[in-house]
C-alpha cells in the first residue's frame, strides 16, 4: 500500500499586524482590511485604540502611522498585564477590562477565571486571578454594569 496522503504542512501562523505598510502610501479602510486580513470592526477598534486616521472624504491612514501603531501595540503587549488588563492569545494584544465586558467564574476552590470576548477576533481571552484582584474586578464589574443601565 502506498503511504497515506500527506496533508499540506500547516503554515506557521504569523502575526497579521506584523505586516508592513508602505510608509508614504495612503490606505483606505478597505486597503487596511486587505493588508491585515481583518474586519471593518477591527479597524474601528484600532482607531479607538489610537490608530491615527486622516478624515478626508473617506477615512485614510498613512502607512507609517499604521506601522507605528502596530509597533507600539507589540511593545505594549510585552509589558506584564495590570489587574484590569487581560492578555489575549487570539489577537496577541492586551484588552482592558475597564472597556470590555467580562465574566467571573469560580473554578474549584482557589481558582477564579476571568474571561471576555476578544473584540477583534470574537475568541475568548481568559486569565486566572487571585483573591485581591478578584475583589477589585468585582467592583469594576459592578461599576461597568451601572454605567450601562442607568436607573
Ligand atoms: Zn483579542
Amino acid at each position: 500500500m502506498s503511504a497515506p496522503a500527506t496533508e499540506k504542512p500547516a503554515r506557521r501562523q504569523t502575526l497579521k499586524s506584523a505586516r508592513l505598510a508602505r510608509a508614504h502610501w495612503l490606505y483606505s479602510i478597505d486597503d487596511v482590511i486587505a493588508l491585515y486580513l481583518v474586519s471593518r470592526q477591527t479597524v474601528r477598534n484600532w482607531m479607538r485604540c489610537g490608530l491615527k486616521a486622516i478624515e478626508a472624504e473617506k477615512t485614510l491612514f498613512l502607512g507609517q502611522d499604521l506601522n507605528a501603531f502596530h509597533a507600539r501595540r507589540r511593545r505594549e503587549a510585552k509589558v506584564p498585564c495590570s489587574f484590569e488588563e487581560i492578555y489575549c492569545v487570539c489577537c496577541k494584544q492586551k484588552h482592558s477590562l475597564l472597556i470590555e465586558p467580562f465574566t467571573i467564574e469560580q473554578r474549584g476552590k482557589f481558582r477564579t477565571l476571568v474571561s471576555m470576548q476578544c473584540p477583534e477576533t470574537g475568541g475568548r481571552a481568559t486569565k486566572f486571578v487571585g483573591e485581591s484582584d478578584l475583589h477589585r474586578l468585582r467592583d469594576l464589574q459592578k461599576r461597568n454594569r451601572s454605567a450601562e443601565t442607568p436607573d
